[in-house]
């Protein structure tokens, strides 16, 4: 688990596609920088654009929880419908579920052969703190109910939204 090493490069060789943050060209010549995870192939970036968490990380579980999580981020970057916000809520819990079951599996594995290993309590310290998250966004009651509703609407939206998004932001590893 750890920060991947970002590589820059002052003067491409050859023209290098697109950036994947912006889109704008990286033509020969251009600088550019680049991370690379074990498995896998380069996530290349112009020097405008930063590298997301999810990108940056060589954990794969731990990246794939971050893509999960900035997924739902950017759906929370603006105001989503009534409609949409328990779908966001669903995504951002199965995100969480997914990192957790992989880390419980890695500390079942492990147990086996090491049960005195560091890293299976490592590893089931992740899972109680994911635990833990995941509770505090269950409770978030994002199930619109038109009959019971003792706010308007958009109240209802802006609020449900301000406590997701503040769920979201909350990542303990
Ligand atoms: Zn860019």
């Amino acid at each position: 688990m750890g920060s991947l090493r970002i590589n820059t490069v002052e003067k491409s060789r050859k023209h290098q596609g697109k950036c994947r943050g912006c889109g704008k060209v990286i033509n020969k010549g251009d600088p550019y920088k680049w991370v690379k995870p074990r498995y896998g192939g380069r996530t290349i970036k112009c020097l405008d654009c930063n590298f997301r968490g999810s990108e940056m990380e060589s954990n794969e579980t731990l990246s794939s929880l971050y893509a999960g999580v900035e997924s739902v981020e950017d759906r929370l970057s603006t105001t989503p419908s009534h409609e949409e916000i328990e779908e966001i809520r669903d995504e951002l819990v199965s995100a969480i579920e997914e990192a957790r079951d992989a880390f419980q599996e890695k500390a079942d594995n492990l147990s086996e052969h090491f049960p005195d290993s560091e890293m299976v309590s490592d590893f089931e310290e992740k899972v109680q703190e994911l635990d833990s998250w995941l509770d505090g966004i269950n409770d978030v009651d994002v199930e619109f109910d038109e009959e019971e509703l003792t706010e308007n609407l958009e109240t209802w939206t802006e609020r449900v939204w301000g406590e997701l998004q503040a769920k979201a932001g909350e990542c303990p590893i």
